[in-house]
């Protein structure tokens, strides 16, 4: 029997001093949240899915409830999961009105015969299978109307958002599985699509070596498959943190991006990196301490 283990994160941006207690609140109980699941003998697919969606349902983050608004004042919402054991996944991409996008996007993976919907098709698939639909207004927050003004008043700084949130898992059947889910960045153009529903950009997960789940800046984060560059370096044998530094490496040497990434190896190792200057994370210590953290800037 494997040790399970469980690492989420809530995004890796600036994280104003004021929000820092909500993320790190929301980090850790999206933690407990997933970690009970696996404590009863459940799924690593079930305790990804559980963790996110309890941080879709806080506003704090950038996904589900409380995501950045597109450049026109609107909310399209990405999301994946995928299951290690079968290399299997499902995503929403630019979808609109769904709650909580990651269990869209599992339905995809477990009741369809693809992998990826988008858009109006995504929203009816929902709608046809039960899952909770909502308004524009239910999801959007007054932080984030006021982020869109200040954004229509000024020059759109570099990227904004990065508060996107995942989850990477390994239970005790040794299965791998990760789960990423996202309002995208502030004033993104409608249909725009961020490295998170992106298979090795925003999520990867492979029982044969690890789950890895990203943040960032996504047009960045997919030029270098962010997420299974860094379960491709475990594959080659590095250790779970070894493998998130070495993966925020390459996105910094190779395109100057800014990001962070979450890892959990075939034993159970927990590892993350960044470059942003933040990053709020929350895991299980061996001793069985449950540890929620905003970690300033740490890469190599
Ligand atoms: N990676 C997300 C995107 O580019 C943003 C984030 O991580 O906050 O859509």
């Amino acid at each position: 029997m494997v040790k399970p283990a469980l690492i989420v994160h809530g995004g890796a941006g600036e994280i104003p001093q004021s929000e820092e207690a909500d993320y790190l609140t929301g980090c850790q109980q999206a933690f407990e949240a997933g970690w009970h699941i696996l404590e009863c003998g459940g799924s690593a697919l079930d305790a990804v899915e559980a963790a996110v969606r309890a941080m879709e349902d806080d506003p704090t983050f950038d996904a589900g409830v409380g995501s950045v608004l597109n450049s026109v004042g609107e909310i399209e919402l990405d999301a994946m999961i995928m299951d290690g054991a079968t290399l299997n996944l499902g995503a929403v991409a630019a979808v609109r009105g769904i709650a909580n996008p990651i269990t869209l996007a599992r339905r995809i993976m477990e009741h369809t015969a693809h992998n990826v919907l988008v858009g109006e098709g995504a929203r009816r698939f929902a709608e046809q299978i039960g899952l909770r639909l909502c308004s524009q207004a239910e999801l959007t927050v007054p932080r984030e109307v006021a982020r869109y003004r200040e954004h229509q008043q000024a020059v759109l700084e570099e990227h904004g958002g990065h508060d996107t949130v995942g989850a990477v898992a390994i239970d005790r059947a040794g299965h791998v599985a990760s789960a990423t889910s996202t309002g995208g960045i502030a004033f993104k153009m409608p249909g725009r699509v961020g490295d998170s529903p992106l298979v090795g950009a925003g999520a990867y997960a492979d029982d044969l070596c690890g789950g890895a789940s990203a943040t960032g800046h996504g047009e960045m984060i997919m030029r270098v498959l962010l997420s299974k560059t860094a379960t491709d370096a475990i594959a080659r044998g590095m250790t779970a943190q070894e493998a998130a530094e070495h993966a925020v490496s390459i996105l910094q040497d190779r395109v100057q991006g800014k990001a962070g990434v979450i890892v959990v190896d075939r034993q159970g190792e927990i590892g993350f990196a960044h470059n942003t200057p933040r990053m709020a994370v929350s895991w299980r210590t061996p001793g069985g301490e449950i540890r929620a953290v905003i970690r300033r800037q740490r890469v190599g």
